[in-house]
């Protein structure tokens, strides 16, 4: 991995990397408006021109009103903050459709013996991104929740909130659409659902309610059930765990969205799946009820479940057992860095 006898270049990045914890309260607004004091606006990279693009972020921007509007109020915080225009911020609610998506990401979610529901995740990416956060959020009026996300206004890739609700993205790569409506982007959708759904079926219907920009699947999980939801503009397909586990990465499983992928070779992913089902099915859960074996799972580089890559690595990742409310994120690859356990999300007012 590395050719100059230095540390690999994935460890170099981690250790410049801007790993920062925020701590937010207040409503939607001020939230973004304490991100906006902090943090730099990421560059969004552009494709098409920017009147093409400012339309379709705006319309896309209309979209994400329809499903959480306080989301809205995150911007123009962060915007107010900046002392920027909304022009400014409104690209970071599409993202300007990026073309080539990266493959990366595994999550894993399992039922123990005992009942307790344990999820298991590593965050994927190009190790150029610096943003890295892990957020805490308080936001009057909505539950609270604990994420991660790269610095895009309002996101979140993976987390859970106060009532035992885990929602995760992951990449797929398939054909680009030759139209693409507006719709939610893929890293505002975990956070929509930690903020306005209780259980993983709500979650699960409410990701096939949304118009999607780009081919993405998640996995929505809570004490009781958890969901595989496929999306793709214009389709999207939900599928209940079989059995007591359910392991996405990236790729369609649904068989009518497999020719999406084309010929995209995808069989690393399949055979990161079975790879784990096999570490689930082989495991007694001797440790702590599956704790510390899911920690060994995601620093595994025997497939790999961890990964360095020439351009991308493991950037964080996250155990969380549901049922217990217990939630853990090492910040960097899981191989070098400790696992950090936090308090698991309090909503302001408790009326479960
Ligand atoms: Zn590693």
């Amino acid at each position: 991995m590395s050719t100059d006898g230095g540390p690999p270049a994935d460890l170099r990045q981690e250790l410049t990397a801007d790993y920062r914890v925020f701590d937010l309260t207040g409503d939607h607004y001020a939230i973004g408006y304490q991100m906006g004091q902090v943090t730099e606006l990421r560059p969004v990279e552009t494709w098409r021109d920017r009147e093409t693009e400012l339309a379709f972020a705006r319309a896309c921007a209309e979209v994400v009103g329809q499903f959480h509007p306080p989301l809205l109020d995150e911007f123009r915080g962060y915007a107010a903050a900046q002392g920027c225009a909304w022009e400014d911020v409104l690209p970071h609610f599409s993202n300007n459709l990026p073309e080539g998506a990266l493959v990366g990401c595994t999550t894993l979610a399992r039922r123990l013996p005992d009942g307790r529901v344990l999820v298991a995740r590593n965050h994927d990416f190009l190790y150029m991104r610096k943003e890295r956060y892990l957020r805490r959020l308080s936001p009057t009026g909505y539950p609270a929740s604990l994420g991660a996300q790269s610095g895009l206004i309002g996101s979140c890739y993976d987390g859970v909130n106060g009532y035992g609700l885990f929602a995760a993205l992951h990449t797929i790569r398939a054909r680009i659409a030759d139209r693409v409506a507006p719709g939610v982007p893929s890293y505002l959708v975990p956070r929509i659902l930690l903020e306005t759904c209780r259980t993983a079926r709500e979650a699960a219907s409410r990701i096939q309610d949304m118009p999607h920009l780009l081919p993405f699947s998640y996995l929505v999980a809570d004490p009781d059930e958890m969901f595989a939801v496929e999306t793709y503009p214009g389709i999207t397909r939900v599928r209940q765990a079989e059995g007591d586990s359910l392991v996405v990465t990236n790729y369609y499983e649904a068989a009518d969205m497999r020719p999406l992928q084309g010929r995209r070779d995808v069989s690393e992913q399949i055979e990161r799946i079975r790879w784990i089902q096999e570490r689930i099915a082989k495991d007694s859960t001797g440790d702590a009820g599956g704790w510390f074996w899911a920690q060994r799972l995601l620093r595994d580089h025997s497939l790999p479940v961890c990964h360095h890559r020439p351009n991308h690595a493991t950037l964080w990742s996250l155990v969380a057992d549901l049922t217990a409310h217990r939630v853990a994120y090492c910040l960097g690859a899981p191989c070098r860095n400790e696992f950090r356990e936090w308090d698991w999300p309090k909503n302001e007012v408790s009326d479960s």
